[in-house]
């Protein structure tokens, strides 16, 4: 699978949220897939439109011929059933929907998911083949507290829980510090890379130090063209999740480049 942490290529993603409309997000697709190819091979591109786009995106991308990933925003954790208003991972593969995010800090703060459910939502996915980035962060109070690395930890202990070694090579994290999403703060360089080196320790703790060396952990928080080639060059950085400079072409593409020229 293209998405594979394999060497940790860096992985530069965005997240659409909900914004575009049918013929914006196949404009934006377009470009951001047109710009990509051009950047080449260093680094694995994806984008997450909304559910409603995901269809016509992806096979105005496979006619294109295009490389570039598509994932969606969320996914429910049982196949089929009595679950209004949600999207399974079956329906996500059956489209060519490649991946997902799950426990998005607007998922648990502003939907108020669980710990416990995005453990579900990622094991259902990475059981069925379809990849992951599992978003974790710590929002601004438990920061001041300094318990950036105990949140971290216990949501990814459980966001992790059912998920095998075997499966880790589709899995991703993101450090998203929920004070940095949307605000224009980020996280220092120095900050950042401590919580990942942090995250990889976890990671260590549940599946060895081989894999922990494997997985990618992407930073998220505002990040923009300015800032990304410092963040990038963290030892413990393999990459982004992008929001707001996802939503054109442009800073999008020159993020990617960044995440390209430092690896
Ligand atoms: C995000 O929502 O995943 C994100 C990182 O947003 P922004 O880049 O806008 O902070």
């Amino acid at each position: 699978m293209t998405m594979s942490s394999a060497a940790r290529k860096p992985l530069v993603v965005g997240n659409w949220k909900m914004n575009t409309d049918r013929a914006s997000a196949l404009a934006l697709a377009r470009d951001v897939a047109g710009g990509s190819a051009s950047i080449g091979d260093r680094v694995v591109v994806g984008i997450c439109p909304p559910f409603v786009y995901l269809d016509a995106v992806v096979r105005d991308l496979q006619a294109a011929g295009s490389k570039l990933h598509v994932g969606a925003q969320d996914v429910y954790f049982e196949p089929e059933g009595a679950f209004t208003g949600e999207v399974s991972v079956g329906m996500l593969e059956d489209l060519g929907v490649e991946f997902s995010l799950t426990g998005h800090s607007e998922r648990r703060h502003v939907l108020g998911e669980s710990d416990e459910l995005v453990g579900k939502k990622t094991a259902a996915a990475v059981s069925a083949g379809h990849g992951v980035i599992l978003c974790i962060g710590e929002t601004l109070d438990e920061r001041r507290a300094g318990r950036t690395d105990a949140v971290n930890e216990r949501q990814l202990r459980a966001g992790l829980a059912g998920v095998g070694a075997e499966q880790l090579s589709i899995l991703s994290i993101a450090y998203e510090p929920v004070w940095a999403i949307g605000t224009g703060n980020t996280a220092t360089p120095d900050d950042a890379q401590s919580a990942h080196h942090a995250i990889r320790g976890v990671i260590a703790d549940l599946f060895g130090a081989p894999e922990a060396d494997r997985m990618r952990v992407l930073y998220g928080g505002s990040v923009k063209p300015d800032n990304a080639r410092e963040l990038f060059s963290c030892p413990d950085i393999d990459g982004g999740l992008i929001g707001g400079a996802s939503l054109k072409s442009e800073p999008f593409l020159r993020i990617a480049l960044a995440a390209a020229e430092t690896r």
